[in-house]
């Protein structure tokens, strides 16, 4: 098909649906589906992220959604064939309008009928974004020259001495920044608290020869994207400084060297009481949201190894780690092999220390280029990044499970000759779910596979000793360090420990996948009002702040 015949296929589907959804004609919408196909929906119908798969739960839920002006936006990335989850298919962007908003939407077409289709609410009418055309004019402090001019005033705001702000959001990572930033937009006053004494130090503090390990292009954050000449994995200071520059640059409110000690939640005033510490003092503050920025890692995991009772060297938790230099020499045991134990074990041997690396249990090893950037390269096939955003979003679960098992299945043929060296030594390998590979790792467990940076070619050398955990005792004579690289407990008991067990018990579980196809409680509102979530990758924070931020807006302004 031409370029021509696409949009013209596309638009007639477009018309057909329109009118269909208008004249509530089951009849019609059904002549337009694949049976096995899916539908996502972000907040354009229903204020939820949910996904529906089938032909009749989605003509179900059709039921419920009103949305006009449905059309191809020209705008954007022109319809075009993709190849997804392995099949081909026709990809479509268009654009659409609800009683509330204007929304983008992703169609893929297969022999003219939808397979997958995402609606997705992108603005609400008459409270866009100010930026762009709707950029502030700044004349509070450029005309009146007698006022605070716009350093004292962003001073002033940053202090929160006269004022609250309605969201406190607790950690400064790259989730905690891209939901303050899209507040900011909406001019929604959002304060950022992070225990670390300088903005970045989550980054700077790990350890010393940390590079990102995805690719710079994948990893912008909202708005600033990264200088077209910076390195394509992004070393860990240079992205700390980062922060900081963007931080002043879209005028975040961040407080560092603060503790959030925990809340309460006030239903009659629909606003919380939360207690900071602030450089050794206490502060009060009641915003009505709550942003849990703090990472999918809450509390460190210690399990009970029976091995190390009696044992008289150091044991630390992988987020004590800080650097090999005191342990040149020295004999250490780094039990864990995922991507922490990996790292700190290729760490200590660079530092001069003898490492053994301890595997508890099978896991995925992939080497970092090319083979984990494979799942992101849609970003390379040339749509902007907002485009790739969109289409990003557009996957429903189970196309993502089959593109992450295809993707696997390649990268386990790249990454042959190592993996088999691996085995050869003992090492026990996994590759996931189904083979959904490491993805999906990360979206289940947050964890259990290695992005090879180098230590697994030590491993296979020889030059760091593997064992298994059943070998643990007749390791440990000599040994001065041993670093639990044994992972983290899941963010229930982190808001066990900040809100106490009602709210725990009334959220549920976060992270991992939900009967509704989704992260459960990430992104969305959850079921204690004014608590919200977000965490994971550059890419996961930069899309969905965009629709935690609408989310809150829409409170905001009472229509939520
Ligand atoms: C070696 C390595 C490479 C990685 N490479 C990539 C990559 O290329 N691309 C990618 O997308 N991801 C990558 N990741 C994964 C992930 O993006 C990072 O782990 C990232 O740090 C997560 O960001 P976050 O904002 O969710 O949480 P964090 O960066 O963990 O930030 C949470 C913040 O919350 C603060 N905090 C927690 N509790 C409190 C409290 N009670 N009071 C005050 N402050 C609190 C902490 O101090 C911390 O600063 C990588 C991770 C590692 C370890």
């Amino acid at each position: 098909m031409t370029d021509f015949q696409l949009a013209t296929s596309v638009s007639h589907w477009l018309a057909k649906f329109e009118s269909a959804l208008s004249q509530h004609d089951e009849a019609a919408l059904r002549e337009l589906f694949h049976a096995d196909s899916h539908w996502r929906d972000v907040l354009a119908c229903g204020w939820r992220i949910r996904t529906v798969s089938g032909i009749e739960p989605i003509l179900r839920e059709l039921k419920r959604f009103e949305a006009r002006a449905i059309r191809i936006d020209p705008a954007r990335t022109a319809p075009r064939h993709a190849t997804r989850a392995g099949e081909k298919c026709v990809e479509a962007i268009f654009r659409f309008e609800t009683k509330a908003g204007v929304g983008a939407g992703v169609l893929r077409l297969k022999d003219e009928k939808a397979w997958t289709l995402l609606t997705a609410l992108d603005e609400l009418k008459g409270h866009e974004e100010n930026t762009g055309a709707r950029r502030p004019k700044g004349w509070t402090y450029s005309r009146e020259f007698g006022g605070p001019n716009w350093l004292e005033r962003r001073k002033e705001k940053a202090e929160f001495k006269n004022g609250e702000p309605a969201v406190l959001v607790v950690g400064g990572g790259q989730a905690g920044l891209s939901i303050a930033a899209r507040l900011a937009q909406r001019a929604i006053d959002a304060l950022i608290v992070d225990r670390w004494p300088r903005i970045g130090d989550n980054w700077r503090q790990r350890y010393h020869a940390l590079t990102l390990h995805n690719q710079v292009h994948v990893n912008h954050l909202p708005y600033m994207p990264f200088p077209p000449n910076w390195p394509v994995y992004i070393p860990k200071d240079k992205l700390a400084g980062w922060f900081e520059a963007y931080v002043e640059a879209m005028e975040l409110n961040y407080w560092t060297g603060t503790e959030f000690l925990g809340g309460r939640y006030d239903e009659q005033a629909k606003r919380w009481t939360v207690s900071l510490m602030r450089r050794g003092k206490k502060r009060e503050l009641h915003p009505q949201h709550i942003v849990l920025a703090t990472g999918v890692s809450g509390i460190p995991h210690l399990p009970e190894i029976a091995a190390l009772k009696g044992f008289a060297g150091k044991v630390i938790h992988s987020s004590q780690y800080v650097d090999g230099e005191d342990w040149k020499g020295k004999r250490a045991i780094v039990i864990g092999t995922g991507n922490s134990g990996h790292d700190i074990a290729q760490d200590l041997y660079c530092a001069g220390a003898q490492v053994t690396l301890v595997q508890r249990s099978p896991t995925l090893i992939i080497n970092c280029d090319p083979s984990a950037q494979l799942v992101y390269s849609l970003y390379s096939e040339g749509p902007p990044l907002e485009d790739c955003d969109l289409i990003t979003a557009s996957v429903p679960l189970p196309l993502a499970r089959k593109t992450h098992q295809l993707a696997t299945a390649h990268a386990r043929n790249l990454d042959k000759a190592l993996l088999d060296k691996l085995e050869r030594r003992g090492f026990r390998l996994a590759f996931g779910d189904d083979d959904t590979g490491w993805q999906f790792l990360y979206l289940t467990r947050g964890g259990g596979y290695y992005f090879n940076v180098g230590c697994s070619d030590l491993i296979v050398e020889g030059k760091i000793g593997l064992a298994q955990i059943s070998e643990l005792e007749n390791l440990l004579d000599g040994t001065d360090l041993v670093v639990l690289a044994t992972g983290w407990k899941g963010q229930e008991h982190l808001v066990r420990k900040l809100f106490g067990e009602g709210v725990a018990a009334r959220v549920g579980p976060i992270w991992g996948f939900g009967a509704d196809q989704e992260l459960r409680n990430m992104f969305q509102r959850t079921a204690q009002p004014g608590l919200w979530f977000i965490a994971g990758s550059f890419a996961q924070s930069r899309i969905y702040s965009k629709y935690l931020a609408l989310q809150i807006q829409a409170i905001q302004l009472g229509l939520l």
